[in-house]
């Protein structure tokens, strides 16, 4: 019950009545927050920025008996470039909408907040191939959720993966299977070579240091992997495919 101070990155917002707007906001210690800006889209209200999409700042939000509100908000960034370019957009949408089906109420979220937090600065500002940025935002999401896929290993047979074999990606098991573990009866997704050292790579030194290339970067692998550990379907990220 309260105030209380947290930084937060508004994932969905949703018009209501006539002035507010419910804001989904991702938290570090609190996981999902829902929370009403109260009269935030009155010309000159000083939440209007607060209550955009993408907006991350530090809120100060009253826990009453019901639902949150926003009191006050200092803008740390609003990603305003994204607006102008639409590839980046969608894009950075597909994350916030992963994270707003994924985040629960209660739940520290710290890891993937800074996640959050550092991929749409690197899709914003940084002269990075916005398709990698996101495969690597759902590769480290997967592992920091607890489904860091095996990629040295077959998750089948458990035999060593040499370099340069052909491999499978085996989305039940979380990782890559060798040729003899795949049958009609078990099917697994072709992978390339060039798909499972980018992986390895982004998952050892992350995504602005590895030399891999970007067309490397498995993008549809990935959103069915992480879709189907969160049991979600996003229909937006058909269309980055
Ligand atoms: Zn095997």
């Amino acid at each position: 019950m309260g105030n209380i101070t947290t930084q937060a990155v508004v994932l969905r917002r949703a018009e209501y009545r006539e002035n507010d707007r419910m804001l989904t906001l991702l938290t570090p210690e609190w996981g999902r927050v829902d929370a009403l800006a109260r009269g935030c889209r009155r010309p000159g209200s000083p939440l209007l920025s607060a209550a955009e999409l993408f907006a991350y700042g530090e809120y100060v939000l009253y826990q009453g008996k019901g639902r949150a509100g926003v009191v006050s908000c200092q803008l740390i960034d609003s990603f305003y470039p994204l607006r102008e370019d639409y590839d980046r957009l969608r894009y950075a949408s597909y994350m916030l909408q992963t994270l707003g089906a994924q985040a629960v109420p209660g739940e520290r979220t710290k890891e993937l907040f800074l996640l959050l937090v550092r991929s749409l600065k690197r899709v914003c500002y940084l002269p990075l191939d916005p398709r990698a940025v996101t495969a690597a935002f759902l590769l480290m999401d997967a592992a920091l959720s607890g489904y860091r896929p095996r990629l040295h290993h077959c998750v089948r047979c458990g035999k060593r993966l040499e370099e340069g074999q052909p491999v499978f990606f085996d989305i039940e098991e979380g990782g890559l299977c060798c040729r003899d573990c795949v049958s009609s009866e078990r099917p697994a997704l072709p992978v390339t070579n060039g798909e499972v050292l980018w992986m390895r790579d982004v998952l050892r030194v992350c995504i602005e240091k590895t030399e891999r290339p970007a067309e490397d970067a498995p993008l549809p692998l990935l959103i069915k992997y992480l879709e189907a550990r969160l049991d979600t379907r996003l229909p937006s990220g058909r269309s980055l495919q």
